[in-house]
């Protein structure tokens, strides 16, 4: 991350009209026009030029709106960036915008389960067949690309397991087939991988997790190339999907300190990455171990590392797993993550979705963690009394 793009995000959007240093929340649904031929004149110019924005009616968007596209395709590097209401919007427009029946479409094994459902439940149903690959044997993605396929949707790490992948390489076999490539961006942000410059042509990044970095508020994001723009452009004003101009201001508000919250959640997830790789019944599931497959791929892409991990328990006792997590006192047990809290949660196989490549065995349990803001000295003991009921 260079200097200029930290400086960025805390000076972009001063309002000198009204005096302040953060700018307005816009609420509109009509957009007024001095004359009838100014509003002519607007609807001709369309949405061709992404940097401008574009005043035509409140589902466009406001001000408030566009200065956050403006952020977040300062921090993409990408051609534009569009908002959705949650961050699964944007999962959908991604998929939505590029595939149509009779085609199909290669998926990560390890997606966030309600990506899972979509695309191998729901598009199904629109005659769209989905494939799993393994996300560490790109030999099952090779193989599976057929004259049908049309896109390959990538996310990385795996939801809940943490697969790393060769990223690079995706890109390069989705570019020899002309396929398009979309990635889940979620767990690094742009601030640790800019999958843009690395050649996809979209990424998602739920804003509800660390944009916002305050568990108030939800919204996606979708960076694209130029190559994509078009597709992504039209299927967007099909769907009607909008982010409203509170929650976009609440994101704005979050991105200032995106950077320093990131480096924070970064070097406490180290302190207890530390911690308990100590625990002989503890795999940890965050780039931490060097050697393994995992942390080169990490460290062959990714600048940095946020606060989630796994961890995988053995442990013949499933209920002690559950009394180590049931007795944590630090951290709040949830879904979703990102804000400047700490979470655990005990997770069941099942709710990972029917996951071809990955096998528990049945004495191994995991665990997510997401290490928040607090003093890691303080989550630390915390985890130290807790680990010590694992039998
Ligand atoms: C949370 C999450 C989403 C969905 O985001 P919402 O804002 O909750 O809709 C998508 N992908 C990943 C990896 C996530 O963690």
């Amino acid at each position: 991350m260079n200097k200029s793009f930290r400086t960025f995000l805390k000076h972009t959007a001063k309002d000198y009209y009204n005096q302040s240093v953060n700018p307005p929340v816009v609420r509109a649904s009509t957009i007024i026009f001095k004359t009838m031929n100014e509003l002519r004149k607007t609807q001709k110019k369309g949405l061709k030029n992404p940097t401008g924005g574009h005043f035509e009616y409140g589902r466009q968007g406001t001000s408030t709106t566009f200065i956050l596209q403006q952020m977040l395709r300062e921090m993409e590097e990408c051609y534009h960036v569009f908002l959705t209401p949650t961050g699964f919007g944007s999962v959908f427009l991604s998929i939505f915008s590029i595939v149509r029946p009779g085609d199909e479409i290669l998926v990560a094994d390890p997606v966030y389960s309600p990506t899972r459902f979509l695309t191998q439940d729901f598009f199904h149903s629109f005659n769209i067949k989905t494939i799993f690959y393994n996300p560490h044997d790109l030999n099952t993605l090779k193989e599976k690309i057929t004259k049908k396929t049309k896109l390959i949707y990538v996310e990385s790490p795996g939801s809940n397991s943490f697969e790393f992948q060769d990223l690079s390489k995706i890109v390069s076999i989705a570019k020899k087939h002309k396929l398009f490539t979309a990635i889940d961006n979620t767990w690094a942000t742009p601030y640790f991988l800019k999958p843009i410059k690395l050649g996809f042509d979209m990424s998602i990044v739920s804003a509800t997790k660390y944009y916002s970095g305050h568990s108030d508020v939800m919204g996606g994001s979708l960076a694209v190339n130029k190559r994509v723009f078009k597709y992504v452009e039209k299927a967007n004003k099909i769907t009607g999907l909008r982010l409203g101009p509170d929650d976009a201001y609440l994101i704005i508000r979050g991105l200032r300190t995106l950077d320093i919250r990131l480096d924070k959640h970064q070097e406490n997830a180290k302190k207890i990455a530390k911690f308990l790789s100590k625990n002989k019944k503890i795999k940890l599931l965050y780039p931490y171990k060097k050697g393994s497959y995992n942390y080169k791929m990490w460290n062959k892409y990714y600048s940095g590392a946020s606060g989630l991990m796994g961890l995988k328990i053995k442990s013949k006792n499933k209920n002690s797993v559950l009394k180590f997590v049931n007795s944590l006192k630090l951290f709040a047990y949830g879904y979703s993550w990102g804000g400047f809290e700490s979470l655990a949660l005990q997770q069941e196989f099942r709710e990972l979705g029917k996951r071809n490549y990955l096998k528990l065995d049945k004495d191994e349990h995991l665990v997510r963690l997401h290490i928040g803001l607090e003093d890691p000295k303080d989550l630390i003991e915390d985890l130290r009394k807790a680990i010590k009921l694992i039998k």
